[in-house]
């Protein structure tokens, strides 16, 4: 009988092929197969061998894309048939990834695994846009949510505990909800004139930062009708954007946001 092979459940980082881990670029250079996601940048699947056999998994929000049971099934099919299967995800695996369900499903059914982490969208973005997520003064403290809601699932966030001046809110995949999003914190509680910034394609040559306010979000994020990754960061740190943007790369100003210093 074949032995097993090993599935590692790999971040790939938000895009910057430098910001891989050591482990994961590693094990991209030895695997036999690498089950890849549509978040997966260009310059990270470059750095896959041309002898591994690459597959897309390309998860998108609408459309066509594979069934997490079918992308579950193959993980398992590949162990079994003694591959090394690197599973690479965009980000962290852990994180908005739906990599604890992959885990679940090969450790049910006894296929070896290990996770390798990866720079999740909120901690990338925010460091290539220059804004910090705490930040002494103005964030005690930051949490991480998603705009994407399983169908048929009613938004059951608790918008009062997420209404909090001192706590950054990083959105992921919140350009289809962002009206809802914005209304609801401003109804919670949340001023209107929280800063808020959008980070289109984080870390990559093309990134591109909007700082705008909490009520202008919706209408911003409506014209802009991009089909690339879109990172929200709700929060009196967006707005340091303005002294902290270092890479070089556009920032724009869509709503006056008074500068907020830090003390
Ligand atoms: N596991 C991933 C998140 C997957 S959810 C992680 O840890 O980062 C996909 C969402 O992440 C996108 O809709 C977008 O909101 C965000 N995202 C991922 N990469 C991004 C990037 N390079 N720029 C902006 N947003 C990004």
């Amino acid at each position: 009988m074949t032995n097993l092979g090993m599935v590692y459940l790999v971040g790939a980082g938000p895009g910057d092929p430098e910001l891989l881990t050591r482990k994961a670029e590693r094990l991209l250079r030895t695997a036999d197969v690498v089950v890849y996601d549509r978040l997966v940048s260009a310059g990270v699947l470059e750095l896959i061998p041309s002898g591994a056999t690459q597959v897309f998994a390309g998860k998108v929000a609408r459309g066509k894309h594979m069934p997490q049971e079918e992308i579950n099934d193959h993980l398992v099919r590949l162990a079994r048939a003694g591959h090394t299967t690197v599973r690479l995800k965009g980000g962290d695996p852990f994180i908005f990834g739906r990599g604890g369900e992959e885990a679940e499903h090969l450790a049910r059914l006894g296929i070896p695994y290990e996770v390798v982490p990866g720079i999740t969208a909120a901690t990338g973005c925010s460091a290539y846009a220059g804004i910090p997520l705490t930040h002494r003064g103005l964030a005690t403290g930051v949490r991480f949510i998603t705009g994407h809601y399983q169908s048929g699932h009613d938004l059951d966030a608790d918008w009062q505990s997420m209404a909090d001046p001192n706590t950054t809110l990083v959105i992921y995949m919140g350009r289809t909800n962002a009206e809802r999003l914005s209304a609801s914190l401003i109804r919670a509680g949340l001023s209107a004139n929280t800063p808020a910034a959008i980070i289109y394609e984080g870390t990559l040559p093309m990134q591109h930062t909007e700082l705008t306010t909490l009520a202008y979000l919706p209408a911003r994020l409506a014209e802009a009708d991009r089909a690339v990754p879109t990172l929200l960061i709700i929060g009196k740190v967006a707005s340091l954007a303005n002294n902290l943007s270092w890479k070089g790369t556009a920032l724009e100003e869509t709503a006056p946001i008074g500068s907020i210093s830090s003390q």
